[in-house]
């Protein structure tokens, strides 16, 4: 299949930057088996755009345009590409979700303004853009949707040159390069091998890891093994889940899953208990399976995620017996009143006072604060397990150098603890508090 790639902005016909995302394309969409035949480069000029997105389409299979995605009045592509096929813009429910599901991550506000990202043509798709405001665009469009337009004339004549395709598929990524790498991985990748399959069947694998970053397990694995074409190795990072994405092409099923098989292998070899799961599972998902397994049970004390602890594993282990309960006290006065309610000296200990530097600055005393609270959770819900966040230092997760918190999951047996800087993105930091969790405990079950 046939390919273009539309680069988009002021800046790039200028001059002012080098255009490596048609670079960087062109490599990626040979590996995802289309020829690149065209490099286009258009200004943000609304007749401009229209022209460039008619002409791609009329002679290529794909067009990958990027830049001009932005809130801006000159970021164009979304106006142009509903004008360039006589679609109406309407908002597109999955993109405006996106957006806000974001700025939610971030504890910000959404501005009016980034709701004109959501506005998509009419039919088209939104592309998940994991770190950016963004979503992608996905459109199909067929001759007809444009040959009546300005350039119908020349539509026309070229509908009856030989190789004229009737259908296009046009995918607009932001311009940001870090974000389309992303998004290329996160799904573009799998949606142009499908689109590209010419009857061959394609199997997609997921393997997804916690507890180290992107480029410290990229390092952990021989090189070159990942961004392997066949089967396709992608790695991108998920608000701190790193997820391995492999995709085989083959004419069988089972030889795609054997193209496969030796990957997954390799990942589990190397990359040992940081694999968490493959496909859908996530961390809480996998904690309820090894508790169900066991027989076992498990309740929550939280000072730390606000509760996302519990309210995941709730979710996780809906209607099944494995989740007992949990609580987030907000504050040192909530923990208190937690340990006055309970009768529990435990509670009451890891709540002594405010924290003071000692307990913050003082790594053991986080671990032990933590420690104790695992130990009341599993009185507290007659649990066989319990987890705890410890509480947060005040200072927030800014201070130089970062304080200490800690998580911790009890059993019968002992206290597994696990203590970390409290510092990170402020888009993930909530989201990682309770992946600490959860992970702390998956580590303790699969040691018991
Ligand atoms: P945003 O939502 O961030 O505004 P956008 O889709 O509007 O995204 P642009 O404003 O067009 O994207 O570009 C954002 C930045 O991405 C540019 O300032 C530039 O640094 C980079 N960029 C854009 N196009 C290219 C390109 N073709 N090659 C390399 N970098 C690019």
């Amino acid at each position: 299949m046939l390919a273009e790639v539309l680069s988009i902005g002021n800046e790039v016909i200028s001059g002012r930057i080098l255009d490596t995302n048609a670079q960087w394309l062109s490599r990626r969409l040979e590996e995802v088996g289309y020829r690149v035949r065209f490099h286009t480069a258009v200004g943000d000029d609304a007749e401009d755009l229209i022209e460039a997105f008619r002409r791609a389409a009329g002679r290529v299979d794909l067009v990958v345009a990027t830049g001009g995605l932005g809130p801006t009045e000159d970021d164009l592509t979304r106006d142009a590409l509903a004008a360039a096929f006589h679609l109406p813009l309407e908002i597109n429910v999955e993109a405006l979700d996106q957006i806000r599901a974001l700025f939610a991550r971030r504890n910000r506000v959404m501005p009016q303004r980034n709701e004109l990202q959501a506005r998509f043509p009419r039919g088209a798709q939104a592309i998940r853009n994991p770190n950016g405001t963004a979503p992608g665009i996905e459109l199909d469009v067929a001759v007809a949707d444009h040959a009546d337009g300005p350039s119908g004339g020349a539509r026309a004549a070229a509908i009856d040159r030989p190789g004229f395709r009737p259908r296009s598929r046009i995918i607009c990524l932001p311009g940001v390069p870090a974000e389309i790498a992303e998004m290329w991985d996160d799904s573009v990748a799998r949606r142009l091998m499908e689109h590209n399959a010419r009857g061959l069947r394609i199997v997609h694998k997921q393997i997804k890891c916690f507890g180290a970053g992107e480029s410290q397990i990229e390092s952990m694995l021989p090189e070159g093994f990942v961004r392997q074409t066949d089967p396709r190795v992608g790695i991108n990072a998920s608000a701190t889940t790193i997820i391995f994405r492999i995709s085989a092409q083959s004419a069988t099923v089972d030889e795609c899953r054997a193209k496969i098989a030796p990957v997954v292998e390799t990942l589990y070899a190397k990359l040992g208990d940081l694999v968490f799961g493959e496909d859908d599972d996530e961390l809480e998902t996998v904690v309820c399976r090894l508790l169900a397994a066991r027989g076992q049970t498990v309740g929550v004390i939280d000072c730390g995620s606000g509760g996302l602890v519990a309210e995941r594993l709730g979710a996780a282990a809906a209607g099944a017996e494995g989740f007992r309960g949990g609580c987030a006290p907000g504050d040192t006065a909530a923990l208190v009143r937690l340990a006055e309610l309970c009768g529990q000296r435990a509670i009451a200990g890891a709540a002594d006072g405010s924290p003071t530097d000692a307990d913050t600055r003082d790594s053991s005393n986080a671990a032990a604060r933590a420690a104790s609270l695992a130990h009341a959770a599993r009185r507290l819900w007659s649990s066989d397990w319990g987890l705890a966040v410890g509480p947060l230092p005040p200072e927030g997760p800014q201070a130089s150098p970062p304080r200490p918190f800690a998580v911790a999951a009890a059993d019968g047996n002992g206290v597994q603890v696990k203590e970390l800087p409290y510092a990170g993105h402020p888009a993930w930091l909530r989201a990682w508090i309770c992946k600490q969790a959860l992970n702390t405990l998956r580590l303790a079950l699969l040691r018991q």
